[in-house]
């Protein structure tokens, strides 16, 4: 990787973390000294905008103050599309990225890709996939092309068999990297795994819905997960109520407070 892609690279992850910073309520950003003089340094140090288009011409770049993490997203996705670091890619028929806005300012993460995805290559497109666009389009009133839909996992596992947790450990940071590119304002965990994954917590999924936990300071509510819904319609009542919540927050009606402040960054 030449400098001035590494330099992008810096540029954007902190950018990612500032922002983040920036997310939570009475948001004064403290960045210590050392910190504030790198970032100084480095912003003295990029090329010039014109340096930086023809050194960048051959590849996607997200780095562009103005620019939609899309590139990157797109970049992200190719490289998850050739991806053999685990024995599911020996099974998958192709891999399940994820569908939807990459501005979106609700993000959903299911398990895994079931049969229909693996075929189709998008996440939530078979019957717990009708569910979630009822939730989505219905409860909502949301398009399922105005929020971002992804999985912990982007191969099936074979005959939709539980994720095991090497598959789960090799796999999350495309994901962790997906919602740092995406920056939502609100996140939904579908079902157990992902609610686990994301919080780190082996609380079972009825504990850990019904109140808000933060993802690296984003605000986020687990619910069940549609397919359980589906075996049990009478807990629909409850995901209900996790909807009106989440709609609180992004209708930016209602901003949970993290626990311990708002001071990511301290002196
Ligand atoms: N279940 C999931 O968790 N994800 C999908 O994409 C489909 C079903």
């Amino acid at each position: 990787m030449d400098a001035s892609t590494q330099m992008r690279e810096i540029l954007e992850d902190a950018c990612v973390l500032i922002r983040q910073a920036a997310r939570v309520p009475h948001g004064t950003i403290q960045l210590s000294p050392e910190v504030a003089e790198m970032l100084e340094n480095l912003e003295a140090a990029r090329p010039a905008p014109a340096a930086m288009a023809a050194d960048s011409a051959s590849e996607p770049s997200s780095a562009s103050p103005d620019a939609s993490p899309c590139g990157a997203i797109e970049e992200l996705e190719r490289v998850v599309s050739v991806c053999t670091k685990c024995p599911l890619s020996k099974t998958r028929t192709q891999t399940v990225f994820g569908t939807g806005s990459s501005h979106a300012k609700l993000v959903f993460v299911g398990e895994a890709p079931g049969h229909d995805e693996d075929v189709q290559g998008k996440p939530f497109v078979g019957r717990a996939g009708q569910l979630l666009t009822d939730i989505i389009e219905k409860g909502m009133k949301l398009k399922r092309s105005d929020v971002y839909i992804c999985n912990v996992l982007k191969c099936r596992p074979p005959n939709n068999r539980n994720p095991l947790p090497g598959e789960v450990e090799t796999c999350e940071p495309y994901l962790i990297r997906q919602l740092e590119l995406i920056q939502p304002r609100v996140i939904c965990a579908l079902g157990t795994y992902a609610a686990q994954t994301l919080l780190k917590t082996t609380e079972p999924i009825g504990h850990l819905r019904g109140k808000w936990h933060f993802y690296h300071g984003i605000p986020l509510r687990a619910t069940f997960h549609p397919a359980y819904l589906l075996r049990n319609p009478v807990d629909k009542r409850k995901t209900w109520m996790d909807v009106i919540e989440i709609m609180k927050v992004y209708n930016g009606e209602f901003t949970p407070e993290p626990p311990g402040g708002s001071e990511l960054f301290s002196t």
